[in-house]
């Protein structure tokens, strides 16, 4: 898919940031698809500019009955979109004031046109040219977002001629790095931004008049807070800022970040009884993690013919939910998002899934903000969001814009009571229902044999297991999100693992990061990343500072430590022996065992199952061999056949008929030794000479008066 795009080709006109040139866009008049002259233009602008003022947002049901240009309204109407959401409606006249906006509003009640109605208007009162260079930027925390405003851009934008590009990570960076100047509207993502600000002389981002923050809340927080502090400190101060969310940030300290000047608020569901979409039926199950994976698999056996959306906590969940659960053969095409692979495969995932209706799309939360994928009926969260925040975005890609939805989210039983809380105070409705243990399929001895069969997919299930308990490590929540409170064990074998993975930082003194003695730090590998990929984001780092003496199994020390201690540990190991201890830590004399595991036995065991393998395998090369053989064989044989065979269809045998040059020899003036003249003659004449060779006569060559003199020789 194309990731920029300059709709206007035209050659430059000399210097784009002389004032000269700002002055006369002269080329704006030849140019074939303005269905305007200058002069209306002008005309427009100037009553339109005048309406700004005057208008009041009561009585204004239709676009139409806003002061908006014909461009931009004829650009809404073909895309058939007639009525203005509320929060378009509430936003579009303050945005065309020049007021500084800080919109709330409902995932999907059409956020994205309320910010780009009043940058197309902006920029056509302005006369914008792309000599102009930037005049608009907006600001998504995904990739994907930006392309689908992207699109909108070019769906509604079409009559206008602003240059507009997509500017996010995984491109062409040179492509993009020459072209930039010539932009009027760029979309694009922090990091990227932030690259061609750092590295790109052609970035100018002088003349910029609105910036629009979409997923305000998500830009500005800890995960894009360097990046975005650089970008805005590089922005001109004079510049209006409208920012967009469906659950906005009201910190002072964000606000002042970006000097907003009298903000508006504007949240037309602030009113309302829910936070989430009205249409939106939500529910939760409480069920073990161990259950976890069962739990999903049943669900998409249950509902076979619909279009679902599975939210994972961790890249390396969702790979290996989705290797595994296509091995299974689910009778729905699955789907894997997530913030490692790389953008083309990103951007075909994205497509397919938005034209697609049967079909389960797992991800991580890079599909959990502003993605406006059409008709979505379930979105599962299996692993609980961190907040009530994330949980509305994620639920939110079902039930838009006057639609229908369901949503399910998994917690486990500790966390019940503490998710419930925290999304009842955030007005979410949310009903508990209980599974029907009847209903569930575990897929667990399959999932085994695939592991035993496959040691890729062991370590991904291993590195899978790892990742969910650290990003539960990682919740800002310790009083709902305890990672001590895991069933370790259970968890594994639910995921096919005979023996449950080390994880570094939890003690061995069960599991609980209380009695880790040393500092523990945990983040999320950068194949966790979840946003646009360029960003390195730890959502947390958590610290915790040695609470007593020296554990005797430094699992988490710092790297330096780790290593002696790794060493000393390794040291004073002795191999296959099992050593219990008391609850004091005192080892128990009678529970030491040596040879826990017969390793002689098990090595003859495994010579004898190579030896078995061995044989199993040159049988299977012989008998290959031979069916191969024989199926050459009878390919000859039939090969021969059918030669044979088209040789008869066409052919006459003419082995039997009496022999035609004595019936003949009177009436034909032609001699045996000279060109035979009737296809007959032909044919007998040739049996003479050769009688090996067959000799093909069509049929349709033979005359009448031959076939009666033929029928005549074979009756006498
Ligand atoms: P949000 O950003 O609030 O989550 P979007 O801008 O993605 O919502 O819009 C949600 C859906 O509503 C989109 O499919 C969009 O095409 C549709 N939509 C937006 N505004 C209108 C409108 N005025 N009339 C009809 N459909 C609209
Ligand atoms: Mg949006």
């Amino acid at each position: 898919m194309a990731t920029f795009k300059v709709k206007n080709k035209r050659p430059r006109f000399g210097n784009p940031r002389s004032d000269k040139h700002k002055q006369k866009p002269k080329y704006k008049k030849k140019d074939s698809r303005l269905k305007f002259s200058v002069n209306d233009e002008a005309a427009e602008i100037t009553r339109l500019s005048e309406q700004y003022t005057t208008s009041e947002i009561d009585g204004k049901s239709k676009f139409s009955d806003f002061p908006l240009s014909k461009k931009t309204l004829q650009g809404l109407a073909q895309a058939n979109y007639k009525i203005p959401t509320a929060i378009q409606r509430e936003s579009i006249l303050p945005a065309l004031l020049g007021k500084d906006i800080l919109a709330a509003a409902k995932t999907g009640s059409g956020k994205t046109l309320a910010f780009l109605i009043p940058i197309f208007e902006k920029l056509y009162t302005r006369q914008w040219t792309r000599l102009d260079g930037l005049g608009a930027l907006i600001i998504t925390p995904t990739r994907e977002l930006a392309l689908q405003i992207f699109e909108v851009v070019a769906k509604i934008g079409k009559h206008h001629d602003f240059t507009t590009g997509l500017i996010i990570g995984g491109q062409n960076l040179k492509f993009e790095k020459n072209r930039l100047h010539q932009l009027n509207i760029i979309i694009c993502t922090p990091g990227r931004l932030l690259q061609h600000m750092d590295q790109n002389p052609l970035f100018d981002s002088t003349n910029l008049k609105i910036l629009v923050l979409d997923e305000a809340d998500r830009c500005l927080d800890m995960g894009f807070e360097t990046a975005m502090n650089s970008i805005i400190e590089n922005l001109p101060v004079e510049r209006q800022t409208l920012l967009f969310s469906a659950t906005q940030t009201k910190s002072v300290k964000d606000l002042a970040r970006l000097n907003l000047k009298n903000p508006i608020y504007i949240a037309p569901h602030d009113s309302e009884e829910y936070t989430t979409p009205n249409r939106l039926q939500q529910n939760y199950v409480a069920i073990e993690l161990s259950e976890k994976l069962t739990m999903l698999w049943s669900f998409l056996k249950a509902h076979p013919k619909q279009k679902i959306i599975v939210f994972f906590a961790t890249c390396k969940q969702v790979k290996y939910f989705y290797e595994i659960f296509r091995k299974l053969r689910p009778n729905i095409l699955l789907l894997p998002l997530y913030g490692g692979m790389n953008q083309e495969k990103r951007n075909k995932i994205y497509a397919e899934f938005c034209a697609r209706s049967n079909v389960c799309m797992m991800s991580t939360d890079i599909a959990s903000r502003g993605l406006d994928f059409p008709k979505v009926n379930w979105v599962v969260q299996l692993d609980c969001p961190e907040d009530a925040t994330q949980y509305i975005h994620r639920a939110g890609r079902t039930a838009r814009l006057n639609n229908s939805g369901e949503s399910l989210l998994v917690v486990l039983p500790h966390e019940e009571s503490g998710v419930v809380g925290m999304l009842e105070k955030t007005k979410v409705p949310i009903n508990k229902i209980n599974i029907d243990e009847k209903q569930l399929f575990s897929p667990l001895i399959k999932i085994q044999s695939f592991l035993a069969q496959s040691p890729e997919l062991k370590e991904m299930a291993k590195r899978a297991f790892v990742a969910y308990v650290k990003s539960v490590a990682l919740m800002k929540d310790k009083s709902v999100f305890d990672v001590s409170k895991l069933d370790l064990e259970g968890y594994a074998k639910s995921l096919g693992l005979l023996v449950t993975p080390r994880v570094r930082f939890l003690s061995k003194m069960g599991g609980k990061p209380k009695n880790v003695n040393t500092d523990v730090k945990v983040t999320l590998d950068e194949d966790d990343e979840d946003d646009d990929g360029e960003l390195f984001t730890v959502k947390e780092q958590t610290v915790q500072k040695p609470s007593g003496p020296s554990d005797d199994l430094p699992l988490c020390a710092e790297p330096k430590k780790k290593v002696t201690k790794v060493k000393l540990l390794k040291k004073s190991l002795v191999v296959n022996k099992k050593i219990c201890f008391d609850d004091s830590g005192h080892a128990l004399e009678d529970a030491i065992e040596n040879d826990v595991y017969n390793i002689e036995k098990a090595r003859a065991q495994l010579r004898l199952a190579d030896a078995e393998d061995k044989e199993r395998y040159k049988n299977l090369k012989k008998a290959r061999r031979i069916a191969k053989k024989e199926k050459l064989k009878r390919k000859a044989e039939e090969e021969d056949d059918d030669q044979f065979d088209s040789g008869e269809e066409n052919s006459v045998d003419l082995d039997w008929l009496p022999d035609p040059d004595k019936v003949y020899s009177k009436d034909n003036l032609v001699d045996d030794k000279n060109v035979v003249s009737s296809p007959i003659e032909k044919a007998t004449s040739r049996k003479k000479s050769s009688k090996k060779r067959k000799i093909a006569i069509n049929v349709g060559d033979i005359t009448l008066t031959e076939a009666e003199r033929l029928a005549m020789n074979l009756l006498q």
